[in-house]
């Protein structure tokens, strides 16, 4: 007999994990990405407590918390005058209280320990969806270069632009939400220069514009800011482009020193629009589903997209286990009722951009183990 097979199309933070978790279920799966190789990018994420759960199942949780580094709060100042807002303990806190570390990683070091998770040969590089067609008795994808896969099941995790959201609503455009994000990585030599206390994790606000800072290494020699800040249209082609000291001098005028001590130190800053969707009215149909950024994209400012994609991807598992392969039907409901509504809150509060800025308690993200969970009837979806 054939061995069912699931396709999962974007090995990003999303479709890695889903993959790896997957696989270590017992399933066979493909996992189909554009891009022809992965390359360190020059970002930073935040991964909490709720998602080293799911890495402690994957075998990588030692391995991001000594890669990252690890916060004892999460600081959030006033743009100007540099007064406290809010003090949300971390380290040892989120470790008793939330059940595991809180760090702060280079994207690329914590992506590249996910793939690492994968079995060898099954993900597929240089392979760009273009096409998707469920025939009732299996699934066939379409690829740029010619390529052609036939799976059971097609997992979508391509990203905010997904095919396979296309192929199950139809095309439309993520709407542009007036904000954009400037990136940089600052070397922790140059910061030596300086005669200032640069915070493990700092968020500077005003009324309509932020700058969040952390490390992304266990060794702190890596500084990292991200940025919103109104914009009014993105004009741009292409994902990014490259942004300048001057640029955001002008965007941060009147802000604390310290960021514009950060600002002296940056030379290579780009500029991403920030982009998401209002909430899917389905998230799978037929033998096909969505997760992370290609089901409920948000603006990045609870430091959660990414974490909802992983979060996804151990829920999706978690119900195709309960319910098996052949019925993909039940697993993809109990999904989407076990998902929609933490992913619809989370989505929410971070478009807001209210996440932590005075203090709160953030145990229902944090302290959230999808593992404990009991699983709710999928007949709510
Ligand atoms: P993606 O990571 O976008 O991956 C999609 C993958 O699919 C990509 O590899 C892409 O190449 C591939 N793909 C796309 N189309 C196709 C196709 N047709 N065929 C084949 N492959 C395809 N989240 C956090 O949890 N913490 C943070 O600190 C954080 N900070 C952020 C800061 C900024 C400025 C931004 C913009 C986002 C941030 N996020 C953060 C959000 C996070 O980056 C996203 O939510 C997360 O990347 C979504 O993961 P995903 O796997 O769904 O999609």
């Amino acid at each position: 007999m054939k061995t069912p097979r699931i396709a999962i199309v974007g090995a990003g933070l999303g479709g890695a994990c889903t993959a790896s978790l997957l696989q270590k279920a017992g399933f066979h799966v493909d996992v189909f990405e554009q891009a022809p190789v992965f390359s360190r990018l020059g970002a930073g994420i935040h991964m909490g407590p709720n998602v080293m759960k799911i890495f402690r199942r994957m075998g990588i949780e030692d391995a991001a918390v000594d890669m990252g580094s690890k916060p004892d709060f999460w600081m959030s100042r006033d743009g100007v005058t540099g007064d406290y807002l809010s003090r949300i303990p971390l380290g040892e806190f989120a470790l008793r209280e939330y059940g595991a570390a809180y760090i702060t990683i280079h994207r690329g070091d914590l992506h590249a320990l996910q793939i690492s998770t994968l079995q060898p040969g099954t993900l597929h590089f240089g392979k760009h969806l273009t096409n998707v067609v469920d025939d009732g008795s299996g699934i066939d994808l379409f690829f740029q270069d010619g390529a052609r896969f036939r799976a059971d099941i097609v997992i979508g995790a391509d990203g905010i632009n997904s095919c396979v959201r296309e192929a199950l609503l139809g095309p439309e455009k993520p709407n542009y939400s007036g904000w954009v994000a400037h990136r940089a990585l600052i070397q922790g030599s140059d910061l030596k220069r300086f005669n200032a206390e640069f915070e493990p994790c700092v968020k500077w606000w005003t009324k309509d514009r932020h700058m969040m800072v952390y490390f992304t290494t266990s060794s702190r020699d890596e500084y990292y800011f991200v940025t919103g800040v109104p914009h009014p249209a993105w004009d741009f082609q292409g994902p990014s482009v490259p942004s300048s000291q001057e640029e955001m001098r002008e965007a941060f005028a009147g802000y604390h020193p310290i960021v514009q001590t950060l600002i002296d130190c940056t030379t290579d800053i780009s500029k991403w629009p920030l982009l998401n969707r209002n909430p899917l009215p389905l998230w799978s149909r037929g033998r096909m589903a969505l997760l992370g950024d290609a089901c409920h994209p948000m603006k990045p400012h609870m430091a959660q997209g990414g974490a909802m994609a992983i979060e996804d991807g151990a829920m999706l598992t978690r119900c195709l286990v309960e319910t098996g392969l052949q019925d993909y039907t039940t697993a993809f409901k109990l999904y989407e009722a076990n998902r929609r509504e933490r992913a619809s809150r989370v989505q929410g509060v971070s478009n807001a951009n209210t996440w932590l800025r005075t203090p709160e308690d953030p145990a229902w993200v944090f302290a959230y183990d999808i593992y404990a969970e009991p699983l709710q009837s999928g007949m709510a979806a």
